[in-house]
């Protein structure tokens, strides 16, 4: 099942493939098997790629973007299989995720397809005020000049085309700069929409040195909007650095799932393994922490360690698998020791807790003290731990007592008690009776606090953030 090839892949400069002696090597997190090199480049490349996306054009029309969108759409699904087996080998993800991230992706270009055909004008009457008179005022948006992408490690596909789709969308030239972890799918991702018609100028993918390539970027006056997803304390740094430009910044999570004591508990208990274990536990919206009304606390561990024992973890190339492997050796050691720190401090494993070089098991823990590192700030991995609350109001201090505010997801029949959570959690998103994690890819998305600067993402608003609206108004 596995490539047998390694890829020696090349940065691109407005289409353009960039080889050089300087690599960077991509290894399997299962198994330390090289997976492929990326020619890096250097501020030289950097500025090339600016000039050549701010270079004169003649701007695509709607049609014509849609059009590359939709056709890179079906061949991503032409491919699905290629892709998904590239995602597994350098991210470790087993061929369950990664078959699904492929689906997302797809998704993605076909809404981004369908916004760019879209009009999105407005118009306002003038004679509607006696101050107001027979005129007419119109919108249009204009693409911003350029705009600079940074995405993280967890969904090496999905995370990119969720910048690069509405840009193209949008007719704005962007630069990628990938996560050094993954940048291979990012890469594979680029050639493909150049066959699908993208001209070049409007896409480079650029690797190296963090000063050279993606500071620099950051700080360069030339670029509108810089697109961030990763990790809080990069994305603050951005924002520290980047000066007077447009910044979407979607950071971290510590998402809740409460489970109130009315609630489903077979339907609580599977979404607590779904939302905690799913794609590793490697999702910005993962289940961190479980929310339990103590009267249901005893039933629904029982039932949901029950659930935990379906998620086998091991190779992620084996079908049978449904948890591979954290992104490296190095995250598996940390998770290792904020576990072990819950448990010094009186928490109980009830499941996994063992790690074996970069794998993870899931792993359900009881009695976690609610200061536990685990429990304060976000670690990104199959870990679930379960908190006794005393009522809704305890759930709703304990879930906004945390720095994040992304997303929560809370399990209940009673649909008053559905609505005070939904107006006294401080999140971007929540879910009743589902896991923090759902969405649409063009429904909005995005998180408060230091998950972000509450800007949302997903395709119809990442387009908004990749334009400005232009008024004119007519003598009407
Ligand atoms: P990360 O360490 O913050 O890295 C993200 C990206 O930033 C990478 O491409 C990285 O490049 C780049 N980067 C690092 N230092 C930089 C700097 N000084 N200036 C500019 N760019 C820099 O995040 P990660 O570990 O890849 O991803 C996991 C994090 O992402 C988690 O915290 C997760 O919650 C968050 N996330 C959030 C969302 C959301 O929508 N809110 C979605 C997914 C993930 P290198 O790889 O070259 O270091």
């Amino acid at each position: 099942m596995r490539p047998d090839t390694i890829l020696e892949l090349p940065c691109y400069v407005a289409g353009k493939a960039v080889h050089s002696e300087t690599k960077l090597t991509v290894r399997c997190p299962y198994d330390g098997c090289p997976v492929g090199t990326v020619s890096t480049v250097t501020s030289v490349e950097v500025d090339k790629a600016i000039e050549a996306a701010l270079a004169p054009a003649v701007p695509l029309t709607r049609y014509e973007r849609s059009t590359i969108l939709d056709r890179a759409r079906q061949m991503l699904e032409e491919r699905r299989e290629e892709f998904a087996l590239l995602i597994s080998s350098e991210a470790g993800l087993c061929l369950r995720e990664t078959r699904y991230e492929i689906g997302r992706a797809s998704d993605v270009l076909r809404f981004a397809a369908i916004e760019a055909l879209r009009d999105d004008g407005q118009i306002f009457s003038c004679d509607i005020s006696p101050q107001g008179k027979a005129r007419k005022i119109f919108t249009l948006r204009e693409p911003l000049s350029l705009v600079l992408a940074i995405t993280p490690f967890n969904h090496p596909l999905n995370q990119v085309a969720h910048k690069v789709a509405p840009a193209i969308a949008a007719g704005t030239p962007i630069i990628l700069k990938p996560s050094a972890k993954t940048p291979l799918t990012a890469i594979r991702f680029a050639e493909l929409l150049y066959e699908a018609g993208l001209p070049g100028r409007m896409l480079s993918v650029l690797l190296g040195p963090g000063e050279e390539v993606a500071e620099r970027l950051v700080k360069d006056p030339r670029i509108d909007l810089v697109t961030f997803t990763g990790g809080e304390r990069v994305g603050k740094h951005i924002a520290s650095t980047a000066g007077y430009k447009r910044l979407v910044l979607e950071l971290g999570g510590n998402d809740p799932l409460i489970v109130l004591d009315d609630a489903d508990l077979d339907l609580a208990a599977h979404l607590a393994a779904e939302g905690s274990f799913r794609n590793s536990g490697q999702r910005c919206t993962a289940v961190k922490r479980i929310l339990v009304e103590q009267p249901v606390l005893e039933e629904f561990t029982k039932r949901f360690v029950e659930k935990a024992k379906n998620y086998r973890c091991g190779d992620p190339f084996d079908p049978e698998t449904v948890v591979g492997t954290v992104i490296d050796e190095a995250s598996a050691t940390y998770l290792q020791t904020v576990l072990d720190e819950a448990v010094a401090a009186g928490a109980q494993v009830l499941l996994g807790g063992q790690r074996e070089g970069a794998l993870f098991p899931p792993t359900v823990i009881t009695n976690v003290p609610r200061d536990a590192r685990m429990i304060v700030s976000e670690s990104f991995g199959p870990l679930a731990p379960i908190i006794a609350v005393r009522d809704l109001a305890d759930a709703i201090a304990v879930a906004n007592s945390t720095a994040y505010g992304l997303s929560s997801g809370v399990v209940t029949t009673n649909m008053n008690r559905a609505i005070e959570a939904v107006k006294g959690l401080r999140v971007g998103t929540v879910n009743i009776n589902e896991v923090p994690g759902y969405r649409i890819e063009n429904s909005p998305f995005g998180g408060i606090k230091d998950s972000g600067l509450g800007i949302k993402e997903g395709v119809v608003e990442a387009i908004k953030c990749m334009t400005t609206v232009k008024t004119f108004s007519l003598p009407w």
